[in-house]
């Protein structure tokens, strides 16, 4: 419901000799469609030639009969893409693909890389500095990637035609940050996971062949079996002498808590937990697929997209104290417009309940959430977000019941985004748009802020014990329903630089200086 941080992209893979896949690719993208919506594309080999088909939109927008046709072949990457790395334009749609040689491959990549600017620098992919042998036709850290591993490839074929295979294994160890990737070249399927695992990756079988999907919900959808997921630090390939795996790094496993809160499908299954019962025992209720709010580019557009999918029913809420359960709060946009919808329809009383602790870090391993101003919690306690908020009363889960609803421990998960505890370094600022602009410096520390507006102070006057309880004895805020933007957001203080946690009284951060390097948990 809230404006939402973007997905992470969605990635399938189908490798079925004999068969032809590409329907199989576009139902698998089709089921993978809440993770990426910028974007479709789809590659399908038929054993020599590798096709690629890909545009700006949903996949059934991409997609249809006439545009499935030309992909023969029963090898097929496909890619859903919000980006995180480079603009949401055409020519950062994937798959990526890379000739090289007689030779070519196609990548889709789910994560984010943190390490971006340091590889571009070193293979000459910065602005203003390409070489001009460099097929520079996208500036997405995957088509870094592409460029990595096609540097890589031997001067003539291998005999054994494992060309992509080998030099994977000698990028993989360069890259941190997150990826879940699928590969291809015109004979074999590569699943690739980072060693942190931050994005899932699950194989099934399919009769007479194999399928890699972001989630197992995508394979049930296109009637594959579950086998396994792809451990971190693994790479799986498939081709016509079966599969064969390889660990290009120790696992350490930190899958991204917010596969559970919001990013997974409900039918899907993480750490062998069924996502739907563990949003249940998180106090979830609402149908989130109702409909979807596409992320809308302004407020104004976003608060429409809320009434266009949320319009009270005024005889069910007027006279009524009314609980909203919300997985997240990230700007705070959506909460202000369904609390004046809310409070327009005659509701007495608007009481929060979010199913995730506040969200005050932003993420660099593949969700944008924009930088950290932009976050509605980054500086503000609880009861200065429901004063700001507009709502008579507003509880948070616990980071550690949250996890209890996962059912998994708490060292398999990232949390950076709630914690501050960032398991892999990150960069000094956004490098969203780092292979299309110059490269980023550090913003200069801006003057302490003068609140925009007057509140009075509030504090947490009740806390629920259960998500779930009514509220009993619900605070009562004198304040009117105000819908001030995103931007004006009452700030205790001005952080130190535009992504970085400042550290200071944040349990779980350590602060370095002026600047935080790394919080490693
Ligand atoms: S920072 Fe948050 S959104 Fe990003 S991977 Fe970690 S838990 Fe997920």
């Amino acid at each position: 419901m809230e404006q939402r941080p973007g997905h992470a992209c969605g990635v399938f893979g189908v490798y079925a000799p004999g068969q032809p896949v590409a329907h199989l690719a576009y139902l698998g993208l089709f089921a993978l469609q809440h993770r990426g919506q910028e974007s479709a594309g789809i590659a399908v080999s038929d054993g020599e030639t590798i096709t690629v088909v890909k545009d700006m939109g949903l996949v059934t927008q991409v997609f249809d009969e006439r545009r499935l046709a030309p992909l023969v072949g029963h090898l097929a990457i496909g890619h859903n893409r919000y980006s995180t790395t480079g603009s949401s334009s055409w020519r950062n749609a994937q798959p990526v693909y890379r000739s090289v040689g007689d030779a070519g491959f196609a990548l889709g990549h789910n994560g984010n890389l943190t390490n971006t600017v340091h590889l571009a620098e070193r293979v000459g992919m910065l602005p203003g500095m390409t070489a001009p042998e460099i097929e520079l036709d996208s500036t997405t850290d995957s088509a870094l990637v592409a460029e990595l591993v096609a540097q890589e490839y031997p001067p003539s074929p291998r005999s054994d035609g494992r060309d992509l295979e080998m030099a994977l294994e000698r990028v993989l160890p360069r890259l941190e940050g997150g990826f879940s990737f699928v590969l291809m070249d015109d004979a074999r399927l590569i699943g690739v996971r980072d060693p942190h695992g931050f994005w899932p990756l699950t194989l099934g079988r399919i009769a007479g062949g194999w399928i890699l999907a972001s989630e197992s919900a995508a394979l049930d959808i296109v009637g594959a079996h579950y086998v396994r997921d792809v451990e971190p630090g693994e790479m799986v390939v498939i081709d016509a002498s079966g599969i064969r795996s390889h660990h290009f790094a120790e696992a350490t496993p930190k899958l991204c808590l917010f596969e559970f809160v919001y990013f997974s499908r409900p039918d899907t299954t993480l750490y062998g937990q069924s996502v739907h019962a563990a949003r249940q025992r998180m106090g979830e209720v609402k149908n989130r697929y109702i409909g979807r709010t596409f992320i809308a580019p302004t407020p104004e557009t976003r608060a429409a997209g809320v009434r266009l999918k949320l319009n009270p029913i005024r005889e069910n809420i007027a006279g009524k104290r009314i609980v909203v359960v919300d997985d997240s709060i990230v700007r705070g946009t959506t909460q202000l417009t369904l609390t004046r919808m809310l409070r327009e329809a005659g509701a007495t009383e608007v009481h929060l309940r979010v199913t995730s602790p506040p969200y005050r870090w932003p993420c660099f391993y593949g969700m944008d959430t924009g930088r950290r101003p932009e976050l509605v919690a980054a500086d503000l306690e609880v009861g200065e977000i429901r004063s700001y908020l507009g709502v008579d009363s507003l509880a948070y889960l616990e980071l550690d019941r949250l996890i209890a609803a996962t059912g998994s421990r708490r060292q398999s998960f990232c949390t950076a985004c709630l914690s501050g505890e960032y398991p892999v370094p990150v960069p000094d600022a956004d490098t969203k748009l780092a292979l299309e602009e110059p490269a980023p410096t550090p913003e200069p520390t801006p003057e302490p802020a003068t609140r925009t507006e007057s509140r009075r102070s509030v504090s947490i006057v009740w806390r629920c014990r259960s998500m779930m309880s009514p509220p009993t004895a619900p605070s009562r805020c004198s304040s009117s329903i105000t819908s001030p933007s995103a931007s004006s957001f009452p700030r205790r203080s001005m952080r130190s630089s535009p992504g970085w946690p400042t550290g200071a009284g944040r349990p779980g951060a350590r602060c370095s200086g002026a600047r935080c390097r790394s919080t490693a948990a």
